[in-house]
């Protein structure tokens, strides 16, 4: 299952292309999260236009809200949500882990797979890694992510071994209902989705190898990095990501699901990671706190002052009616003030959020190219 190849004139650096059914796509690749079909204020057309290449939405939450059977109904995800480029959906793991490990009243999870009550309305659904694939094959994404078991960095040694051990079993699960689902849809090699594996093992290294080692022998397009590539204090842990990149097939594609800042992505990237996701920049966006570039800066792992939030909410904003940031060519850069950005903010406008969200994921976008170039 290869996938990933370098680009020729990339010079040693890893920049490279991987094909998907709805198109290639280049690396390093910065996918914004649409969790519930929506990139949150934006309309697809928008989003596509400052540059995004692809989306992530996500199975727990699709599920729940509309269920997959409405979107399979509807045509599937791109013709759901009008988006004809690229889709990958996270497995829900996470959530559902996430869901149940902060209130153990919602759910239980056992060999079998993740018991929870809805938090809509209180309904009763068991997520297991076969149903996991199913839905995400009734979603029709391109590229799919297993069902896995993770844990928070600090859990005890012996929660994170028995993580692994579960993460793995599940994984052969669903590569078993992937291949299952590629036959009965006759499906070809130009045809079915992706399929990425994730690495669990919180910051033990030994796990982290002997998960990313299992994995490669059942066999995946890709590999996720489970967990966080912090530490509980919010150090990053380079010597891990760079020794668990290594670990993964030069020809795979590495996806460091769920980072992050800009600053992390340099980091991931400049050590083998090529695809991200995440919330921050329409979540930031949303609160008024806008990247801007610093003019002239390098950009590596050793250069990571090369941009500045501002936060649009405070006072010194509201008689300055020059452009957020006079380099950058989004729409609010190119046609609106800061001062009259405060304003929208200030009235709770949702024109605000919109035009601050777009940016964000302009300056984003705008990152990888950069990266790609340099
Ligand atoms: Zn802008």
């Amino acid at each position: 299952m290869t996938v990933w190849k370098q680009r020729e004139e990339s010079e040693g650096k890893r920049r490279g292309v991987f094909i998907t059914r709805k198109g290639s796509l280049q690396t390093p690749l910065f996918m914004p999260d649409a969790t519930r079909a929506s990139v949150r204020g934006l309309s697809p057309e928008d989003v596509e236009k400052i540059g995004t290449e692809a989306l992530v939405v996500n199975t727990y939450h699709l599920f729940l809200q509309p269920g997959e059977a409405l979107i399979k109904e509807a045509g599937g995800i791109h013709t759901f949500m009008h988006w004809d480029r690229p889709v990958l959906s996270d497995s829900g793991g996470y959530q559902v882990y996430s869901l149940i490990h902060k209130n153990p009243d919602l759910g239980r999870i056992t060999e079998d797979g993740a018991e929870f009550r809805s938090v809509l309305d209180g309904s009763k659904h068991l997520l297991t890694p076969e149903r996991a694939i199913q839905i995400q094959f009734d979603l029709g994404t391109d590229m799919m992510v297993v069902f896995d078991d993770p844990r928070p960095n600090d859990a005890s040694e012996e929660e994170i071994v028995r993580a692994v051990d579960r993460t793995l079993r599940w994984a052969k699960r669903c590569r078993d209902e992937y291949d299952r689902q590629v036959t009965a849809r006759a499906f070809d090699d130009d045809t079915r989705p992706l399929l990425f594996g994730v690495v669990q093992g919180g910051m033990i290294l030994s796990e982290r190898k002997r998960c990313a080692l299992g994995l490669i022998e059942i066999g995946f397009d890709g590999y996720g990095l489970g967990g966080r590539h912090v530490d509980m204090e919010g150090k990053f842990l380079g010597e891990l990501m760079t020794a668990l990149a290594s670990f993964i097939p030069e020809d795979s594609i590495r996806f460091a699901l769920g980072v992050g800042k800009p600053e992390d992505i340099v980091r991931l990237h400049s050590v083998g990671w090529d695809m991200f996701d995440c919330v921050i920049p329409t979540r930031e966006g949303r609160h008024g706190r806008l990247f801007v570039w610093k003019e002239g800066k390098k950009i590596d792992s050793n250069h990571l002052d090369f941009y500045e939030t501002i936060n649009i909410n405070n006072e010194q904003f509201t008689r300055d009616f020059t452009s957020v940031d006079p380099s950058c060519d989004c729409t609010l850069c190119t046609h609106y003030t800061k001062g009259y950005l405060r304003h929208l903010f200030r009235v709770e406008e949702s024109l605000a959020f919109s035009l601050a969200s777009l940016h964000n994921l302009r300056f984003y976008a705008k990152l990888m190219e950069k990266l790609r170039e340099m």
